[in-house]
């Protein structure tokens, strides 16, 4: 689906708010297991616990360790929510039934289909897109698709991280959903063939490689390079990041490969009215430019406004494939990693 709707705002700052203590919480309260940590976060909380009195207690964590946790508590669990990042990962935690579904017609009217589970037990609230960045220097004509990645004609020059990272994973998902899983392994033994080094690092560490001349062409999602037009990110200053270019695979195909960060309601949820509540109101205009600014991402509302950092990578077609399915292909994804030595 195309975004023409998509502004570019002001800069959003983070304000510094406590949380109402818990004593006062005469409306009720929230248990949000979070593996988010972005200052901006704040200010989504009190906005919402002033807008509906209801305290919002914080348990963060890695997100593996949220989901063992709440799978331990059982029945018990305080848990109202889950928020986290990647598809993969959310589908893990509805595989471990520590979600429920959520019929809400606010959710449904606001957050586009492909990026909801198909039986409503996580939302997306922000998205990410991985795509292609390349020395400018080095590299005249950049690969345009994913498949391109895979030309001969780039071997030698491409890096990407491990195959044991949740972006690897779904990337690849994604071409089993759109391409099988024969062409998937064809495409995944020509970008391994085309490797610069051995899979290691982070996505910023991929960039970092093309400052040092280590890699031509990496792969990252965009937040991880819209996050140094916003900030100091050491290892790409200004000048060097000036010889980055990047381009939004797919454009005349399927378009760039998205990801997204979200949430659901626990199943054992004890505040399960308060839960819908957050979620609908995360789908609000504001709390969605607060929400996907935190973390330099796109909002996952359609016509939200951009952070400054993220409207400069400027538009593109994302794919609109139905994030729930790809994730289904993950373990598929991980038989093809191994099989063509993707470490
Ligand atoms: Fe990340």
């Amino acid at each position: 689906m195309s975004r023409p709707t998509f502004l570019v705002t002001t800069t959003l700052t983070a304000a510094v708010v406590t949380l109402t203590p818990l004593a006062a919480a005469a409306d009720g309260e929230l248990n949000l297991y979070s593996s988010r940590h972005y200052d901006t976060d704040e200010r989504l909380y009190s906005d919402f616990t002033e807008a509906t009195g209801i305290t919002v207690n914080r348990i963060e964590g890695k997100a593996d360790e949220l989901i063992a946790r709440m799978e331990a508590e059982g029945a018990n669990s305080p848990a109202d929510i889950l928020l986290t990042v990647d598809t993969s990962r959310l589908e893990r935690a509805k595989e471990a039934g520590v979600l429920q579904s959520v019929d809400s017609a606010v959710l449904e009217g606001r957050i586009p289909a492909y990026l909801q589970d198909s039986d409503n037990q996580w939302f997306g609230f922000s998205q990410r897109a991985r795509i292609i960045f390349y020395d400018k220097t080095d590299v005249e004509n950049p690969p345009q698709t994913y498949a391109d990645l895979a030309d001969p004609a780039y071997k030698g020059m491409v890096c990407h991280r491990s195959s044991t990272n949740v972006y690897s994973q779904t990337l690849l998902a994604s071409v089993i959903e759109h391409a099988g899983a024969e062409a998937a392994t064809e495409w995944a033994q020509g970008v391994v063939d085309n490797f610069a080094r051995k899979p290691q690092g982070g996505d910023t560490d991929q960039l970092r490689g093309l400052v040092s001349g280590e890699c031509d062409i990496s792969i990252s999602n965009t937040y991880y390079f819209a996050r140094s037009i916003r900030r100091d990110v050491d290892g790409l200053p200004a000048d060097a990041r000036a010889n980055i270019g990047w381009v939004f695979p797919s454009q005349n195909a399927e378009g760039a490969h998205m990801n997204l960060s979200g949430g659901g309601v626990a199943v054992n949820a004890p505040n399960r009215e308060n839960a819908i509540a957050f979620l609908e109101y995360l789908a609000s205009d504001q709390a969605q430019q607060y929400f996907s600014a935190g973390n330099d991402e796109y909002p996952a509302v359609p016509g939200v406004a951009l952070s400054p950092s993220v409207a400069a990578l400027g538009l593109f077609k994302p794919d609109d494939v139905d994030l729930s399915a790809v994730a289904k292909n993950v373990p598929e994804a991980q038989r093809i990693f191994n099989m063509v030595g993707w470490q």
